[in-house]
């Protein structure tokens, strides 16, 4: 039957997101442990109703890479969605335990993310919307799924907090207000891994007079104070003007200190400069293969005509040397 609030158990708070918040649960009928999301709505029952429907297809998705949902159900004012647990997190928190991941584990992850983009898209003519590190979850199986897709529309225009949807993963279009497309994944996903194989962030402010090298944290994409909407086609900011902004923009920075970047300014700097590579500066020169490089710049393409869907991605060479070299995921899931 259905899942009802009163067969969950809580165990453990997983992860806050700027929607809700993630519970670790046990469903006592059968002792299955579940991650368990607390979404707060801000809209009527008849849309709430709505919303749930369009959740339940999430149910009938069957993919290894994808995080399985068992059910979900309304609890005034909140959407409860219970998925399958994946023991190992999320990769935004992997990182921030180990640092860089080894280039051959983001192989990888560009594989699997890859493959459960086809697989939302081809089966259930989805698209995923929210390609992050936080989205991408890892088991002690070594399996990679993804989870949070944007099904429903109307659940992103319902979630009370205005924020949602603005993502520094975002691609150069999708800021410029395009509609969403698979290559709007596939740009997220080129920003994620140079994340993941480098530890961090990839946008930083080219400054140099004040040592404005700016590197958001992993909420970066989660500023509740933020309402301003962006002037993203404005002429490009002098750098005395970027600072004024950034003094205005006190409070929204994604960093304190002398580090701080406003998601303004990152969300205009992704529009204007020339996307970001795995391989930047000469220090990195010869730390990833060549073929990841390429692999890569072909994700971060600005123009969305030009960037490669999942299916051409997938044979790439990268990914091709990633899946045959065996890479070793259950015993690398093991040791994080
Ligand atoms: P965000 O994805 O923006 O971080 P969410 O509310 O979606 O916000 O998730 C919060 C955190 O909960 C995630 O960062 C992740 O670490 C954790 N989490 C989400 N879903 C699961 C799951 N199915 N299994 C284990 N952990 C999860
Ligand atoms: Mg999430």
């Amino acid at each position: 039957g259905p899942i009802k609030q009163e067969d969950l158990r809580n165990l453990a708070e997983l992860g806050q997101g700027n929607g809700g918040s993630v519970i670790k649960v046990e469903y006592i009928p059968t002792g299955l442990i579940m991650a368990k999301k607390i979404v707060l709505i801000d809209a009527k029952p008849t849309v709430r109703k709505q919303i749930l429907r369009e959740i339940r297809i999430t149910h009938s998705c069957n993919s290894r890479f994808i995080v399985s949902s068992f059910g979900s159900y309304i609890l005034d004012p909140n959407i409860c969605i219970c998925m399958e647990f994946m023991d190992k997190g999320s990769f935004d928190g992997i990182c921030k335990r180990i640092g860089a991941i080894p280039i051959n584990v983001v192989g990888m992850v560009a594989a699997n993310v890859l493959e459960g983009l086809l697989y939302l898209y081809d089966v259930h003519h989805i698209i995923h919307r929210d390609i992050k590190p936080s989205n991408i979850l890892l088991n002690s199986e070594g399996e990679i799924k993804l989870c949070d897709f944007g099904v429903s529309g109307e659940l992103i225009n319902s979630i009370a907090n205005t924020f949602v949807g603005t993502s520094v993963y975002m691609s150069p279009e999708r800021i410029q207000g395009a509609e969403y497309s698979v290559e709007s994944d596939v740009w997220s996903l080129g920003i994620t891994l140079i994340e993941l194989a480098h530890g961090r962030f990839p946008f930083y402010m080219e400054e140099a007079d004040d040592e404005l090298s700016a590197q958001p944290d992993f909420d970066a994409d989660r500023e509740p104070e933020q309402r301003d909407v962006p002037d993203l086609l404005a002429p490009p900011l002098s750098p005395a003007s970027r600072r004024r902004n950034r003094r205005r923009s006190k409070g929204v920075s994604l960093q304190g200190g002398s580090t701080e970047l406003s998601i303004l300014e990152l969300l205009q700097q992704i529009v204007r400069e020339p996307p970001p590579r795995l391989t930047s500066s000469e220090k990195d020169e010869g730390k990833f293969p060549k073929v990841a490089d390429e692999f890569v710049d072909a994700c971060l393409i600005k123009e969305q005509q030009d960037r490669r869907p999942p299916a051409e991605l997938l044979k790439y060479e990268w990914i091709e040397q990633t899946l045959d070299s065996g890479v070793g995921m259950k015993k690398w899931a093991e040791s994080v």
